[in-house]
């Protein structure tokens, strides 16, 4: 059955390719006409380890749709969820199922508005993806997905959706402690996208002690609001991809950092804005990932 990607950006396209090359037929929806207008001229093409890949895959505005996919994944950025699934929600069923593995939290009481519990799951995925141009990518180095249904319960059209992502070599997972995963994720990128952000530096230049010290004291905040959400997350684990991130990732910009320097929203609202509201919800002040909240909306609020 066919996969419907919501959003033909860096990750719809490796995850539009991937599929599609493993004879998985992929409905790639966005509202960049142009985009898609490519998309259908010269296909979809990811650059990897083991040399290029190329695949045709249908591209359309949801408006276009004619037969609805039964599975979505949604990789809008997360500003553009609700509207997303607002073009596509006369095309969700009751067999309709659909996978979230954005960055941040929250996704699940958007995802709700438009499904039923047992039509949802969300994850997370270290599959990397970097536009390179409309419709292509390049993802170095390899990946993984894990996701759980939000009724705890793996069904029939879920383990499909699983088992087709691994078809197409994505290491895909159905993952009880998938929570655990998303929080690690959550205070990683807590750190490094607001960190790097508002300081307009890439991730190596964090390895000072400065820079560390601004790293713990995010990491903690995130690590607290977890643990009062009942999530036991792992703070050494997250520590050692932290000390992995310094060393390794010398040059990147985080895609917080990505955003802000070409003017378009970021996600700091599902990242740092979904901490604090998590925090409070339980009377835990978060004032670092407070302050790089505002500090970052403030930021990209700003007209040129
Ligand atoms: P992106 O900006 O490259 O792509 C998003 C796409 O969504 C764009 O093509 C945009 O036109 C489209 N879009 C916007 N509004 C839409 C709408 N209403 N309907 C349909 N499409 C719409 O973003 P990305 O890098 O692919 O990231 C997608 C998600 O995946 C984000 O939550 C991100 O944090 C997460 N993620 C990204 C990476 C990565 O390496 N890029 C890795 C893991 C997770």
């Amino acid at each position: 059955a066919t996969v419907g990607i919501l959003g033909a950006g860096a990750m719809g396209t490796l995850f539009g390719t991937r599929l599609a090359r493993a004879g998985i037929p992929v409905t790639l929806v966005d509202v960049n006409a142009q985009l898609l207008q490519t998309i259908r001229e010269h296909g979809v093409h990811c650059e990897t380890d083991q040399g290029p890949l190329h695949a045709s895959v249908q591209a359309l505005q949801a408006h276009e749709l004619t037969l609805p996919p039964a599975r979505w994944l949604i990789f809008t950025k997360a500003a553009h969820t609700q509207a997303a699934l607002q073009s596509i929600a006369h095309l969700i069923g009751p067999g309709t199922r659909l996978l979230s593995l954005q960055n941040g939290i929250g996704h699940i009481e958007t995802l709700h508005e438009f499904a039923d519990a047992r039509q949802i799951a969300v994850g997370v995925t270290t599959w990397p993806a970097r536009l390179l141009a409309p419709g292509k990518v390049s993802s170095l180095g390899s990946g993984k997905i894990r996701f759980m249904p939000r009724t705890g319960q793996v069904d029939a059209g879920f383990q499909d959706f699983c088992d087709d992502l691994n078809r197409a070599g994505l290491h895909s997972e159905i993952d009880p402690e998938v929570e655990t995963a998303i929080w690690e994720k959550l205070a990683f990128n807590a750190a490094f996208n607001g960190l790097c952000g508002i300081t307009r530096q890439t991730v190596d230049a964090l390895a000072s002690p400065l820079g560390r010290s601004l790293i713990r004291e995010v990491l903690d905040e995130v690590v607290t609001v977890a643990a009062a959400n009942g999530i036991a997350v792992d703070a050494l684990r997250i520590q050692a991809t932290v000390e992995d991130a310094l060393n390794h990732h010398v040059g990147h910009q985080p895609s917080l950092l990505q955003d802000l320097l070409a003017r378009r929203p970021t996600e700091t609202d599902s990242i740092h804005g979904a901490v604090v509201r998590a925090g409070e919800r339980h009377g835990i002040d978060t004032p670092m990932t407070r302050t790089l909240h505002r500090l970052i909306s403030m930021t990209q609020q700003r007209t040129p």
